[in-house]
């Protein structure tokens, strides 16, 4: 039985990478032949990271979180980052693709890539390794990174390798906590940080002198609300930062799949069971409102409760920040349309 078990494994792999690779073809061509919707996109983008999981034995989370870190980067930097077309964002240099002495920088030939020590292979069974193919481009990637090892360990000893900058690394290993945690790439759905029923108010703020404190300008919103309304994390997202700063007083940070930070400032508390690490999604209670903050922990009255709320692109090497009101507005906006349907 053992024997037969094993005469059949074969085929069957072969069967199945089959099978894989033209749902894989399929999906790609369907990609470039028609405009997708953004749901649509992230529907196929999650059918290559399955198939190419099936085909490496790197979770589908794990490709996920670096095509996503690819795409913040190049959303964060296009200059310095190109997007490229298709449903993949992880791009190669063509001298690293076709091969640094290849005189064709675009080969596709499998042959003469190889000869010329390029990296590029073929996923979707064509026998072509094209750069401009996302099957291509993912299972390429996928590859490289299996040169290490299969454990979690090898994946991140391969981050290193790729990335030399451990900001990437950290990135990445939050993104793939988020994906595998939620199960889905559909992470767009954000809340308005108080709940719309308390009181509160804020307006434009962002570039202000400051009202209290620091020189540098006011970096976020500030909403005034009562002591101990809660604060909610507007996004999906983990928690990066939990604890006391001289300025923010009790304060959360908060990464969300668009690589943006959420900082949440002068807390008067935090909610049970918020650690560093925490997955949170939208809606969920970070802490409450409080007055904390400019003196030694525990320090707070210095100002009238408000939450300060600051938002900060990572652009690859630093956080920069910009201006929640626009976002914090039609945040608000979306919250108060979706109760409305229900
Ligand atoms: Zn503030």
């Amino acid at each position: 039985m053992k024997r037969l078990y094993r005469s059949l494994r074969l085929p069957l792999c072969v069967l199945l990478t089959i099978t894989l690779l033209w749902t894989a073809v399929n999906s790609a061509q369907a990609a470039e032949s028609v405009k997708l919707s953004p749901e649509q996109q992230r529907y196929e983008r999650r059918l290559l990271f399955e198939n190419i999981s099936l085909m490496t034995g790197i979770p589908w989370y794990c490709l996920a979180a670096v095509d996503q870190y690819e795409r913040t980067l190049s959303s964060a930097n296009p200059k310095k980052y190109p997007k490229r077309e298709g449903l993949i964002a992880i791009r190669f240099p063509d001298e690293k693709w076709a091969g640094p002495f290849n005189p064709n920088p675009q080969d596709t030939d499998l042959r003469t890539i190889r000869m010329f020590g390029g990296i590029g292979q073929d996923g979707d069974g064509d026998g072509k390794a094209d750069i401009k193919n996302d099957t291509d481009v993912l299972y390429t990637f996928a590859m490289e990174f299996l040169q290490k090892g299969y454990s979690d360990e090898d994946f991140t000893i391969s981050l290193w390798d790729y990335y030399h900058n451990p900001r990437s690394v950290k990135r990445i290993d939050q993104f793939a906590k988020i994906y595998r945690h939620f199960d889905t790439l559909e992470l767009t759905r954000h809340v308005f940080t108080l709940p719309l029923r308390s009181n509160y108010s804020y307006r434009s703020t962002w570039g202000d002198a400051r009202g209290w404190g620091g020189r540098r300008i006011h970096e976020g919103t500030d909403i005034f609300a009562n002591h101990g309304v809660p604060v909610r994390s507007t996004s999906y997202g983990i928690i990066e930062i939990k604890g006391w700063n001289k300025y923010g007083g009790w304060r959360v940070g908060i990464r969300d799949i668009h690589n943006i930070y959420h900082y949440y400032a002068h807390l008067s508390g935090f909610n049970k069971g918020i650690e560093e690490g925490t997955i949170v999604q939208p809606g969920d209670v970070v802490g409450w409102v409080g007055s904390s903050g400019y003196g030694k922990p525990g320090t707070q009255g210095k100002f009238p409760p408000h939450l300060h709320y600051g938002l900060y692109r990572d652009s690859g090497l630093v956080d920069w920040s910009f201006d929640p009101y626009p976002s914090l507005k039609q945040w608000e906006r979306e919250e108060y349309r979706a109760k409305r349907k229900k």
